[in-house]
Formats: C-alpha cells, structure tokens, sequence
C-alpha cells in the first residue's frame, strides 16, 4: 500500500510507503570510512523528543505508510526505542530496526521479538581484524557475530548489508558465513558512498549522483534533529522541519520539489526494486506474518545476493 498524499491546493505530489528515522547519531562504533551519518560514541539523540517521534508515527500512519525504519547511529541507544516501537507497530505499521547488534540488553530482545519487528544490520568480513579496521570498534566482530546467531536463534527476521570498504575486503567469506550462521534474508552489496564519513573518498561533495535515484519517491527521511530528507543519504537535500511543518506540508512544499528535482532518476539502474521500499505485499498490519524478503526462497521480488543496494544500510 503506498499513499497519494492529500493537498487541497495542488496536484498530489508524492506518495510515501516507508520512513527512516535516524533517531539518534550515536553509536559505539566509528566508521571512519563509510558512515554516512557520521555517527560515534559523541553523537546525540538530536532534538526531537519522544512526542514529537510520536507525532510523526501518528502523521505517517494517516498518510497511509506501512513500514518504519529506525536507524540511526545505533538506534538501540536511543532510550525511547522501545516505546517508538510500540507505538508504531499498535498504529499497524511495520517496523525494521537498523542495528550493528554490537550490544543487544535482554529487554531489547523482546522488544524485537515482537509480531511485525524485523532487524537489519552492515557485516564487513569474516576475519576479526579486519571487520574491526572498518568499524573502530574493538570486539565489535564478535559481538555483532554473537548477536545475528541470537537473532535467528529467537526467529527474528534479519536480512544484512555487506559495505565494501577496503581493497581486497572478505566480502564473499563475509556473506559465506552470514549464510552459515543461518542468515537466511537478503544478503546486500553496497560500496562506499561519497557521502558522511564516505566523502573522503570522491573529489565531488554531496554529488546526487552518488544516490541511486529513488529517494524521495516512496520513502523519506528523518533526521534526529527532525529534518526531512528524500533519504538518509540524501541528507544534505533538506526539505523542512518535522519540528515547525506537518510532514504533508513539507512532501507538497516547493523545497521538497526542488530537492527531488535534483535528484538523477535511473530507470532499470541503481536502486534495484526492493532495496529501498518494503514489498508492496509486506504493507500489512502488525498482527500479520511478516517474513524477511529472502532470495533464496523467493527470488522473483529480492536483489541477487552480489547486486549492489542503493546504500549501506537498506
Ligand atoms: S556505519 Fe553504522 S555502525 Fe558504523 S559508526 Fe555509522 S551508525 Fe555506527
């Protein structure tokens, strides 16, 4: 189910299956390369409170999106997670938490094991060392390793992201031993984007070209301060404030065409389908099954394991 956003004064111009919210920019990690957050241990929660989180749960709902993103940074910081959770899923809308899963407390588990909450999370390597080069954090192998084996060991759906880093990164063993370990969602492939911490590695700052083209059609983004984005990799794209606007308002505003006009859109290329959306047929309410869009069940509507996905973290 996707929404033909109502405005009373011009033609509909958008319509909105998902939101990201970035809920916070803090995380233990410290991807120095790749973040496109540039999140750390000295990132904040931003501005936005929990009301205002739920506001916009509330707006989105009538809006007729199905599915939330949190993300962040490590949204398992945020101390409203669970409660943002919550009231998405009673709302009837579809939850995925992205999460390094460095550290998962045992009341966070039960919130994932909720009807209608599935999990994401970036894998680099399958060598210790190497995994830990790329995200800073010491130990974070293991425990992000331990944490997928507990996912799928309490039938939480989780699908992963492989971020293409380093020169002569362990990509494949890294998807060899996601597979091992019973990962049995989607598997992506993405490299670093000119973009965050990523922008080191292109002459070219904030270059539209680096996105894969379907932001904003039918998703947006929120940042923690409640800017409004067409992506969470577009985020210099900004369009308004959840903060001081309704999101209507912004979606229907002339800073959102004007952002979206900018955006190169690739037919055929970039974004394979699925990548950024959830499927059509996941926009269910919470109480439904809801499974993990796997290729090697269901090949016909996921990305080839080796296909490169708009960006590290859908
Ligand atoms: S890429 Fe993810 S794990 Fe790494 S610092 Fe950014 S938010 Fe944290």
């Amino acid at each position: 189910m996707t929404a033909i956003i109502d405005n009373p004064t011009n033609a509909p111009v958008e319509r909105l299956s998902s939101l990201a919210l970035e809920i916070t920019g803090q995380c233990q990690n410290t991807c120095a390369s790749h973040c496109y957050a540039k999140s750390g241990p000295h990132g904040s929660h931003g501005t936005m409170r929990r009301e205002d989180w739920f506001a916009l749960l509330d707006q989105a709902e009538g809006l007729g999106v199905c599915m939330v993103q949190y993300i962040g940074g490590e949204p398992t910081l945020h101390p409203h997670l669970p409660r943002l959770i919550d009231r998405a899923l009673s709302l009837g809308l579809r939850v995925e938490v992205f999460s390094n899963l460095v550290h998962v407390r045992p009341s966070m588990w039960r919130t994932f094991e909720r009807t209608g909450v599935s999990l994401a999370t970036s894998y680099y390597s399958d060598n210790a060392a190497e995994h830990e080069q790329i995200t800073g954090g010491r130990g974070s192998y293991a425990r992000t390793k331990a944490n997928i084996v507990e996912a799928i060991r309490r039938g939480i759906p989780l699908r992963a992201s492989l971020v293409h880093v380093l020169d002569g990164q362990a990509v494949d063993g890294a998807r060899a031993e996601l597979r091992r370990l019973g990962v049995a969602g989607e598997i992506r492939l993405d490299r670093v984007r000119a973009i965050g911490n990523g922008d080191s590695v292109s002459v070219t700052l904030h270059d539209p070209a680096e996105l894969c083209g379907r932001c904003g059609t039918d998703r947006a983004a929120i940042s923690p301060d409640g800017v409004v984005t067409p992506c969470v990799m577009s985020r210099w794209l900004t369009a308004g404030s959840i903060q001081t606007q309704t999101l209507a308002e912004i979606l229907n505003g002339p800073e959102w065409a004007d952002r979206m006009a900018v955006i190169p859109r690739r037919s055929g290329g970039g974004c394979v389908p699925d990548s950024c959306t959830p499927r059509e047929d996941s926009c269910q309410p919470s109480s439904g099954v809801v499974t993990a869009c796997n290729p090697d069940q269901d090949g016909s509507d996921c990305a080839p394991a080796e296909t490169e996905a708009c960006n590290p973290k859908y």
